[in-house]
């Protein structure tokens, strides 16, 4: 019998400096909804490459304060695996405010974990073009 064909999709996540101590859960919490982990990176960002990561939201007034929060701490990167990934990993992260998170998905990584609109513990990519671009980012040799 024909099996349907599952379409795997790649996404890029990262546990923020401010969640760094609770990666351990936080990786749980990944394996339990399903995901394969192919990749994982643990680093010190430097504020250049936040920069450069989080260049499309140059110029606006949260910027200086993002770039200096993502270089405080180490991160965890990763590239999570499964259908529809991308989508449904930032469904798990909540909205971007931690608050607003708590508001709405109170279940939500960064209703959990994350504090305020800046320290809101957890990244997703939000597009295939993101996720490819987010990927090449940490993993330039597909390491
Ligand atoms: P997301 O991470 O949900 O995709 P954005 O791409 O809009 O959100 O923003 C990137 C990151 O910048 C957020 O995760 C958060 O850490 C920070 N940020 C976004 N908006 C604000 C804000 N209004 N004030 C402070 N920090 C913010
Ligand atoms: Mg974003």
């Amino acid at each position: 019998m024909e099996q349907p064909a599952i379409f795997v999709e790649r996404t890029l996540a990262i546990i923020k400096p401010d969640a760094i101590d609770q990666s351990a859960a936080i990786l749980r919490f990944i394996e339990d909804h399903g995901f394969a982990i192919l990749q994982q990176r643990r680093l010190h960002m430097t504020p250049e490459q936040c920069s450069d990561f989080y260049a499309e939201h140059y110029g606006k007034m949260f910027f200086p304060s993002l770039v200096s929060f993502m270089s405080s701490g180490p991160i965890i990167a990763m590239v999570l695996a499964k259908e529809n990934s991308i989508l449904e990993w930032r469904d798990l992260l909540g909205p971007t405010s931690s608050h607003r998170a708590r508001e709405t998905h109170p279940e939500s990584l960064r209703a959990i974990y994350g504090t305020d609109d800046q320290r809101n513990a957890v990244h997703g990519s939000d597009s295939q073009k993101g996720a490819e671009r987010e990927i090449r980012f940490f993993f330039p040799d597909g390491k």
